[in-house]
């Protein structure tokens, strides 16, 4: 189950919908945990991992705002313990220009902060909520 929202801009056309939160029933340790991350992403997993031993799968939807372009975007961050100590959590980073993602963890709070993808002015604004699972 998780929540989404609606956002848009109050200067601009920008607008789009953001899914965040856990969807769905949560199984640890089976294979198509996987499957909802991006293919490359995929590949890389499976190699820093290789045939180690797994013990914990955490994942959430979350949205990032990039750093440099101020692109929004919601993604499924995983985090996986492994081996003996080891953690790897998967790549944050913009889809657009590589640039460092920051998660937004209280979008409520942190919307006036927020830049526009569009306009780059900090004029976004929360429209409606969904519920998902
Ligand atoms: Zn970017
Ligand atoms: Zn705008």
């Amino acid at each position: 189950m998780g929540t989404g929202y609606g956002i848009r801009c109050q200067s601009c056309f920008y607008s789009n919908e953001f899914l965040l939160g856990v969807g769905g029933d949560y199984t640890p340790f089976i294979d198509y945990e996987f499957n909802i991350l991006h293919p490359k992403t995929r590949e890389q997993v499976k190699r820093v991992i290789g045939g180690s031993p797994i013990h914990d799968i955490n994942y959430e939807y979350e949205l990032l705002s990039c750093l440099k372009c101020q692109h929004l975007y919601s993604r499924p961050i995983m985090e996986i313990k492994y081996d003996r100590d080891e953690k790897f959590t998967t790549n944050k980073n913009c889809s657009k220009c590589k640039g460092k993602g920051k998660i937004i963890s209280n979008i409520e709070i942190d919307i006036n902060q927020l830049k526009c993808p569009g306009c780059k002015r900090k004029k976004l604004e929360i429209n409606s909520h969904i519920m998902w699972d």
